[in-house]
């Protein structure tokens, strides 16, 4: 429990420089069809990512949910229903993040402790809330700038020129709460990423094992 309360409120951009590892993490799911299409290519790949997963997102596709989880990788909480700004209201933050952590824990048995924004928006009122809720905060050091209209060889050189050592990648499988948003250059564009990687020597692991805050799976629950 005290390992959490520390590092609660901790905002990170990277891991450690001196790993030769990189986080892949995915923002905006469970989107079908694109979400399973990318737990097929991880698969084949024996990689395991993050997925920052959206409370509604999660009501929508509550089997995509369990298949993320059964597969090994970790997910994160990105707030009930992606509002703009969550910034408003202290309260209106912390319903946000609750609210999510319920629908992932009712659908998926898990816990989550790492947090999001939506935007990366975290102004010190969102902080106040996700340290008071026990939330690690995880922003990224590279953007795939995976957006609509950018092709996958665009994703790819956006990745791959911007890679370094403790890497924090940042894609995404869905897109705010728009269900079937088409994140197929997503899904073309990683095969070819996670081999580049894996060519130039990179393990590809989850946030917590680039972050070393495994020890915090042992202190989730929230009794502060
Ligand atoms: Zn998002």
């Amino acid at each position: 429990m005290m390992e959490r309360r520390n590092q609660a409120g901790i905002i990170y951009w990277h891991g450690d420089t001196g790993s030769h590892q990189v986080a892949l993490t995915f923002d905006d799911g469970p989107n079908e069809p694109y979400t399973s299409q990318i737990l097929d290519i991880l698969d084949e790949y024996a990689v395991k990512a993050t997925f920052f997963m959206v409370g509604r997102n999660v009501e929508n596709f509550p089997e995509t949910a369990r298949k993320v989880k059964e597969a090994g990788h970790v997910i994160g909480n990105h707030t009930y229903s992606h509002r703009g700004p969550i910034l408003n209201t202290p309260p209106r933050v912390a319903n946000e993040i609750s609210k999510a952590e319920d629908v992932i824990q009712k659908v998926t048995s898990i816990s989550p402790y790492l947090f999001r924004p939506p935007y990366g928006a975290v102004g010190p009122r969102v902080l106040r809330q996700v340290e008071r809720l026990g939330y690690v905060v995880s922003q990224w050091s590279v953007n795939a700038g995976d957006w609509r209209g950018a092709s996958p060889q665009k994703i790819k050189k956006r990745v791959l020129s911007q890679i370094e050592d403790g890497a924090i990648v940042l894609m995404h499988d869905g897109r705010n709460l728009s269900a079937g948003h088409d994140r197929s250059s997503t899904v073309a564009a990683l095969p070819e990423i996670i081999l580049s990687l894996q060519d130039r020597g990179y393990k590809l692991v989850t946030l917590p094992e680039l972050l070393k805050l495994d020890s915090l799976e042992n202190f989730i629950s929230k009794g502060f």
